[in-house]
C-alpha cells in the first residue's frame, strides 16, 4: 500500500517533540498480568492510613464510650448492628477505590506499529501523552501522581490514594456516600447521649470519667460533623456529574461534549452496572462496563 500514514499525525506535526516516536518503547518489564494496583505514593498512604484512623476512632467512641456501657440492650444492639455495617462497607469501598485500576492506558503503547495497527480513517487524529508515551483514548487525561493516562479521570483523590476513573468510581461514590451515613448516624447516637446522660448521674453513663467522656464524644462530633458536610457535598457532585455524563476535569476545562448524549439513567448504569440492583450499593460487586471499544478517538 501506498498511503502514507501522515494524516496520522495531524496534530503531533504542530509539536516536533511529539514525533520522536522511536524514544516510545514498551516499557522494559511489563509487570505479569494480574498483580495489585497500588499507587505508591507517601502522601496518599498517608491521608489512606488517616481515613481509617478516624473511622476506627469514630468505632471506639461510639462501641466503647456509647453503646456497650448503656443499660438499654435494645438500643444499643440495634444501632451497635447499624453502625457497624456502615463503617464496614465504607472501609471495604475505600479498599476497592484505593485497590481497582481506575482505568489505567497501557503506557508506552504509542509505538508506531502500534498506531499503524489501529487503521486509522482519514481525518482522524490520535493523541499521543508526551508523559507516558501511550496512545490516549477519548476523554482519558494523564495523572501525575499516579504517571499514567487513565480512561474518564475524574480527579486524583489523595483520601483513597488513587484516581477517580472510569473503573472505580462506583466504589468512590459508595466510600463517600457511607462516610456520610456513618457521620450522620454517630452524629445523632452523640446526640441521643448527651441528652439521656444529662438527666443521669454521669458516672452511670460511661465506663470512662465524666470528662474523658465529653472529650471524646466532642471529638467525635467534630470529626463526624466535618466528614459529614465534606462527603455528602462530594457525593452530590459525583452523582450529578455521573447523571450528567461530564467528569470534573471536563467541567473545570469547559471541555466542548464530543461524546453521545444519553439519559440520566443510563449514564447511572453506565457506572454502577446493569441492570438495576442491589449490588448498586455493594462494594463487592463489580459493574458491568459494557463491551466498549476502549479506544475512542475524535472524529
Ligand atoms: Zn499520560
Ligand atoms: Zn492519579
Amino acid at each position: 500500500m501506498m498511503l502514507t500514514p501522515a494524516h496520522h499525525f495531524r496534530n503531533i506535526e504542530r509539536k516536533p517533540e511529539y514525533l520522536q516516536l522511536e524514544k516510545c518503547m514498551p516499557p522494559p518489564y511489563p509487570g505479569p498480568v494480574g498483580t495489585m494496583w497500588f499507587i505508591r505514593d507517601g502522601c496518599g498512604i498517608a491521608c489512606a492510613i488517616v481515613t481509617w484512623f478516624l473511622v476506627l476512632y469514630a468505632e471506639f467512641v461510639v462501641l466503647f464510650v456509647m453503646l456497650i456501657p448503656s443499660r438499654d440492650y435494645a438500643y444499643s444492639i440495634i444501632n451497635g448492628i447499624m453502625f457497624n455495617l456502615l463503617a464496614f462497607l465504607a472501609l471495604a469501598s475505600h479498599c476497592r477505590a484505593m485497590l481497582t485500576d481506575p482505568g489505567a492506558v497501557p503506557k508506552g503503547n504509542a509505538t508506531k506499529e502500534f498506531i499503524e495497527s489501529l487503521q486509522l480513517k482519514p481525518g482522524q487524529v490520535v493523541y499521543k501523552c508526551p508523559k507516558c508515551c501511550s496512545i490516549k483514548p477519548d476523554r482519558a487525561h494523564h495523572c501525575s501522581v499516579c504517571k499514567r493516562c487513565i480512561r474518564k479521570m475524574d480527579h486524583h483523590c489523595p483520601w483513597v490514594n488513587n484516581c477517580v476513573g472510569e473503573n472505580n468510581q462506583k466504589y468512590f461514590v459508595l466510600f463517600t456516600m457511607y462516610i456520610a451515613l456513618i457521620s450522620l448516624h454517630a452524629l445523632v447516637m452523640v446526640g441521643v447521649h448527651f441528652l439521656h446522660c444529662f438527666e443521669e448521674d454521669w458516672t452511670k453513663c460511661s465506663s470512662f470519667s465524666p470528662p474523658t467522656t465529653v472529650i471524646l464524644l466532642i471529638l467525635l462530633c467534630f470529626e463526624a460533623l466535618l466528614f459529614l458536610i465534606f462527603t455528602s457535598v462530594m457525593f452530590g457532585t459525583q452523582v450529578h456529574s455521573i447523571c450528567t455524563d461530564e467528569t470534573g476535569i471536563e467541567q473545570l476545562k469547559k471541555e466542548e461534549r464530543r461524546w453521545a448524549k444519553k439519559t440520566k439513567w443510563m449514564n447511572m448504569k453506565a457506572v454502577f452496572g446493569h441492570p438495576f440492583s442491589l449490588g448498586w450499593a455493594s462494594p463487592f460487586a463489580t459493574p458491568d462496563h459494557g463491551k466498549a471499544d476502549p479506544y475512542q478517538y475524535v472524529v
